[in-house]
């Protein structure tokens, strides 16, 4: 049996798309959703990063904004940009794309966000509605994950779910949306002992830890799905937390490349649509 494999970037394609018409539709009514990212230093990978979700907001009608600070620019001066973003009544979503640079605060810049503008869902009032059950902003990928599960009409509710990494940006949201959605939830970290015991009872594993090749097949049920977060660099290319011989075991999985990586910037479109919504009518 091989898996079927998950196809994110169609996925995530008609996603775009959707947002691309619900967009027109607010434009019509004289709102352009628009997404502002405050972009810290010159980190490659953060400007390619910021790339796609500028080319993302322009396919899909949105206006961007990019505010850039020289490396060096100072925790004062990185503030004052996000709080400027707040008082500007155009913008509706805002993210500030990390890493910074060495020696900014980070958690003192993201708890800054205005929450009604945090499309990244990373300020800790969206992460306390979403641990409550009450509406706001949920982290993009792991929402990129509900989406692919709904996508491939993969049951959640009355499944076993488990998550290996407990991040505040993948692994915690991604429990809390399982469990919102009625799965049974276990969260695996690096202190769980005999990983592999826990990883085999599960309908549905998301590895998001971040080691390629870290799940294998014995860690897999027979005809589970695998949603494999991970992405790392290695010398042969882009590489996920899931070894490919799973797919020999998996019912479904999700490739990396092509997999979850495409939903990340579909649902910040999603989410910036969310906010032009609440904020503008
Ligand atoms: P992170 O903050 O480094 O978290 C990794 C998690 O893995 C931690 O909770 C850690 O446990 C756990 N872990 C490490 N070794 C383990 C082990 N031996 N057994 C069980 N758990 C172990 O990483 P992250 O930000 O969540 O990202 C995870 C991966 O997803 C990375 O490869 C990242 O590049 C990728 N990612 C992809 C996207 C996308 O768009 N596809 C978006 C975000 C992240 P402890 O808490 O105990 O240390």
């Amino acid at each position: 049996m091989s898996a079927i494999m998950i196809d994110g970037k169609r996925v995530a394609a008609e996603t775009r798309a959707r947002a691309a018409e619900e967009a027109a539709q607010l434009i019509r009514r004289g709102v352009t959703p628009h997404l502002a990212v405050v972009l810290a230093g010159d980190n490659p990978a953060s400007q390619t990063y910021v790339r796609n979700k500028e080319r993302a907001c322009h396919e899909a009608g949105f206006r961007s904004t990019i505010l850039r600070l020289p490396a060096d620019c100072t925790q004062a001066e990185l503030e004052e940009a996000v709080l400027r973003l707040n008082a500007d009544a155009s913008v509706h979503g805002i993210l500030v794309q990390l890493p910074l640079p060495a020696g900014l605060d980070a958690a003192r810049v993201l708890a800054l966000i205005d929450p009604d503008k945090d499309v990244d869902g990373f300020h800790a009032v969206n992460a306390g509605r979403l641990a409550t059950g009450q509406p706001g902003f949920v982290p993009c990928t792991p929402l990129g994950v509900i989406a692919l599960l709904d996508a491939y009409q993969i049951p959640i509710a009355g499944s076993r779910a488990v998550v290996i990494g407990r991040s505040n940006i993948v692994g915690k949201p991604m429990a809390r949306l399982l469990l919102a959605r009625d799965a049974t939830v276990t969260m695996c970290h690096s202190g769980t002992r005999d990983l592999a015991s826990v990883t085999r009872e599960a309908d549905i594993l998301i590895a998001a830890v971040g080691r390629p090749g870290f799940v294998t097949p014995e860690m897999v049920k027979p005809g589970a799905a695998v949603i494999d977060v991970g992405i790392s660099r290695t010398e042969s290319g882009l590489a996920g937390d899931v070894a490919p011989q799973v797919a020999q075991v998996a019912g479904y999985l999700t490739p990396v490349p092509g997999g979850v990586g495409p939903m990340t910037v579909a649902m910040l479109l999603h989410n910036t649509l969310q906010a032009a919504r609440r904020l503008a009518l």
